[in-house]
């Protein structure tokens, strides 16, 4: 058994019901009873939130083989990429790689898997079986949060530098730009903490993506979504920095809050089309996974018009020229 995302048991007609925006990628979370113990997750190993809950999305329970012959009709549909989301549970992990090899033998699909820190050898054999890329999850973005939210505090084995090993390790496996990272932002980081580990992955050859904080019952943390303002400025740096690779024109103050930018020279760059959308592997857009569908829109499932990038880049000037000490 596997479960699959709502939005993709819709699209593959595994379920009924209607979708406002259609995903690009079929999500599938591998694996029960995570061995982990992130704060944030509903799906960690001390979370009381019901068992079919990654962030805010609800995840029905299928037949492997059932999702392999709907993917084999879906393919001609609007799907271009199929994302494999682990939980660590070494029972499902074992058989990663031939669920990885079936999947690619029933579609010609590219497949991401999103997994733990994993050594070169089971890197390459996930890429064996037909994987493309990897993401490895940073989720903090400093050591000290690191260790707060998935880290020694919560009971994981895992270290912010054992994780850039891994991320390191995938590199030399999958190659540049085919490894991902991302960020939650709203977990207590400075912006100068978010720069400077978006600059450490862009020069290791690591895409970042950033997701914003989603409180959900059950889970320990306690915290609040950042604010849209800050998320905005925060998208328009990783703009900057994973598109042109430029880090120009980003001052910080003594606290570490984002303080300048040059947004004209950000938006004189192509990717910045794009820079209020879902970021990840190519053509993942996943609809809803921290936004009500009424919004705020942290990330937007598709390209935004002119009238909602406009919107963007006035709430990321805003929270740029508000108090210095706010983040
Ligand atoms: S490893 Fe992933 S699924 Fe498991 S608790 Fe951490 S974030 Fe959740």
């Amino acid at each position: 058994m596997v479960r699959v995302s709502l939005g993709t048991a819709i699209l593959l007609d595994l379920k009924e019901g209607n979708l406002k925006v259609k995903p690009t990628t079929a999500y599938i979370m591998v694996g029960e009873n995570c061995q982990n113990n992130c704060s944030f997750c509903t799906q960690a190993r001390d979370s009381t939130s019901k068992a079919d809950l990654l962030g805010r999305v609800t995840w029905p329970e299928y037949q492997f083989k059932d999702v392999l012959e709907a993917l084999k009709d879906a393919e001609k549909d609007d799907l271009r990429r199929i994302c494999l989301q682990c939980l660590n549970d070494p029972i499902h992990l074992t058989g990663l790689p031939s669920m990885v090899q079936r999947l690619h033998d029933a579609s010609e699909l590219p497949i991401s898997v999103s997994i733990g820190p994993l050594g070169v050898d089971r890197s390459n054999d996930l890429k064996r079986s037909g994987a493309d890329r990897v993401g490895i999850a940073l989720d903090g973005a400093s050591p000290t949060i690191f260790d707060a939210i998935k880290g020694k505090d919560v009971g994981n084995p895992h270290t912010w530098g054992s994780t850039w090993r891994a991320l390191d390790d995938a590199v030399s496996v999958f190659g540049k730009d085919n490894v991902s990272t991302h960020i939650i932002v709203g977990m207590g980081e400075t912006d100068r903490d978010v720069f400077d580990t978006m600059v450490k992955a862009r020069d290791t050859g690591i895409t970042v993506s950033l997701f914003s904080y989603t409180p959900m019952k059950g889970t320990s943390f306690s915290g609040e979504p950042p604010s849209i303002e800050r998320y905005r400025a925060l998208q328009l740096m990783r703009c900057s920095i994973m598109g042109s690779g430029s880090t120009e024109g980003f001052e910080f103050s003594a606290s570490g809050k984002l303080i300048s930018i040059d947004i004209d020279r950000i938006m004189q760059e192509g990717s910045s089309k794009d820079a209020f959308r879902t970021r990840g592997c190519p053509d993942c857009n996943r609809p809803y996974y921290n936004e009500r569908p009424r919004g705020p829109m942290y990330n937007y499932p598709y390209s935004v018009e002119d009238e909602e990038r406009k919107k963007g880049i006035e709430e990321a000037v805003r929270y740029i020229d508000g108090p210095t000490s706010t983040l």
